[in-house]
């Protein structure tokens, strides 16, 4: 088994991408995926054990095939240079900004998309020129071993290479000097990662998670609210990092909230136990985790007859909504990352502001409400990685914009031009012209250049 020190070390002595290259690999790379679409959803289901087929679809195969798409059809832009006038004061001279490769890249993927959230920053990284490094999560095996296939059929052992293993494997990973290094995972973790990428001054992108908070203005359709909600948390069991975390909303709706919640809970599920679009729980540490949450919390709302989710082969954990859980409850101070959805009553809007605010910032946050003077009021106080209004996750599927977290949610973005430019370095170029008068701004400064710099100075 080669070791992430050992394919460093090939990959950073092969050349960089040419533009030809990269467009074929990226080309390539669409046909590999699309022709490994039956194997990527066999694998995530038996890393799940049981894993929503349509979910795989969109958000492992649909997701990446569209950032292909968008890529190849952006990336001779972003990569050309940008060239501009330098200016009065440099009269007939040009300054220009070259994206040039960096190097070798590395990208470790967490499990919870971990097919997406390995080959979407690849798929920006080679646009850039780059080689990378791919450190899959331990915890979906049968994924990792997809994702060194479809990366050994599209690309060379130069180009390309994926290190599959455990945690000591990460952390030798981690350790590699790369060019920039994309971390998806948890705060913990990404706090791991930044200390081992300072010790080699590699610049970090730290795509991390936290709690997402959802707003309801009082004049919004509760039950529109609630299908958009519903279908953001329970998604992939509410293993997502944008996930809806907990609600806020007026203590005059929350009854009906909780109302129209449970009946958009049962349409979409009316069964968990053989219910093929309801995804299992990863694994029995993250079940124990959930259903200490739950317990700790002691005010959860199951919509089914508790146990009769259980079966021996599938950890199932089913949809449970907590109302007014205590502000230093577990279940409020730690992101959920589960099907479990607290709901909390406000007096009002600053209250709600007041909540959000006292946590770190989070990697999305979800306004519902048709006033625009309302959303400009959440929009302009608080401080999160991205926004969406009157919808909710689908934000992570826009085409040509950047999506990245702020503070303890992340730092750094990717995804279209922002991931082109994340694996870039933007090098300026200055372009003297035939004609200098730069002569007028250097020693000996006589009483004539004094007077041009006196005039420079003001402008
Ligand atoms: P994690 O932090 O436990 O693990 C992520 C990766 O880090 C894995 O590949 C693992 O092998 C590696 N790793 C673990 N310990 C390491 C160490 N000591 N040194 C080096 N590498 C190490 O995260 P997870 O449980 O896989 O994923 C869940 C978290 O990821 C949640 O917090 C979620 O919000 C976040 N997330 C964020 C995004 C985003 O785009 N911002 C997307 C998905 C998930």
């Amino acid at each position: 088994m080669t070791t992430p020190k050992q394919q460093f070390t090939r990959l950073s002595k092969a050349p960089n991408l040419d533009m030809e290259t990269r467009v074929t690999r990226l080309k390539k790379l669409k046909k590999v995926i699309t022709a490994n679409t039956d194997n990527i959803i066999q694998a995530l289901n038996a890393d799940y054990s049981r894993r929503c087929e349509a979910e795989t679809r969109i958000a492992e195969i649909m997701i990446c095939t569209a950032e292909i798409n968008h890529t190849i059809a952006h990336m001779k832009a972003w990569a050309r240079p940008k060239v501009s006038s330098a200016g009065i004061k440099f009269l007939f001279c040009k300054n220009a900004v070259i994206p040039q490769p960096l190097g070798v890249v590395g990208i470790v993927a967490p499990w919870n998309y971990p097919f997406n959230l390995a080959i979407a920053p690849l798929i920006a990284a080679i646009s850039a020129g780059n080689k990378v490094m791919i450190k899959p999560s331990e915890m979906t095996p049968m994924t990792a071993d997809i994702i060194a296939k479809v990366c050994s059929e599209t690309f060379l052992d130069t180009e390309v290479a994926v290190s599959i293993g455990d945690i000591e494997v990460a952390q030798q990973f981690s350790e590699q000097p790369f060019n920039h290094l994309l971390f998806t995972g948890s705060t913990a973790v990404g706090k791991i990662i930044m200390k081992a990428a300072a010790c080699n001054l590699t610049p970090v992108t730290l795509e991390l998670g936290g709690k997402s908070p959802v707003v309801i203005d009082e004049n919004y359709s509760l039950k529109k609210a609630a299908a958009s909600i519903v279908g953001g948390k329970f998604y992939n069991a509410g293993q997502t990092c944008i996930a809806p975390d907990y609600i806020l909303v007026h203590e005059k709706q929350q009854q009906a909230l909780v109302a129209a919640l449970q009946r958009e809970i049962k349409r979409c599920y009316p069964d968990v136990l053989n219910n093929v679009d309801y995804t299992a729980v990863i694994n029995e540490r993250h079940f124990t985790r959930l259903n200490k949450l739950a317990d700790e919390s002691g005010k959860f709302q199951c919509l089914w007859p508790l146990g009769s989710d259980k079966r021996d082969d599938i950890q199932l954990f089913p949809p449970l909504l907590v109302i007014n859980p205590d502000a230093q409850s577990s279940v409020m101070q730690s992101e959920i990352f589960g099907p479990i959805l607290p709901i909390i009553a406000v007096k009002s809007t600053e209250q709600a502001l007041e909540i959000i605010n006292n946590k770190p910032n989070p990697l999305t946050l979800y306004i519902f409400s048709n006033q625009k003077k309302y959303i400009k009021n959440i929009l302009d106080n608080t401080l999160s990685g991205s926004v969406a209004v009157n919808e909710t996750i689908v934000q992570f599927a826009q085409d040509g914009v950047g999506f990245g977290g702020i503070g303890e949610s992340g730092m750094g973005s990717y995804h279209g031009q922002n991931g082109f430019n994340s694996f870039s370095h933007l090098k300026t170029v200055y372009y003297q012209s035939r004609l200098n008068f730069n002569d007028m701004i250097r020693a000996p400064y006589t009483p004539l250049k004094n007077k041009v710099v006196k005039l420079l100075a003001k402008m």
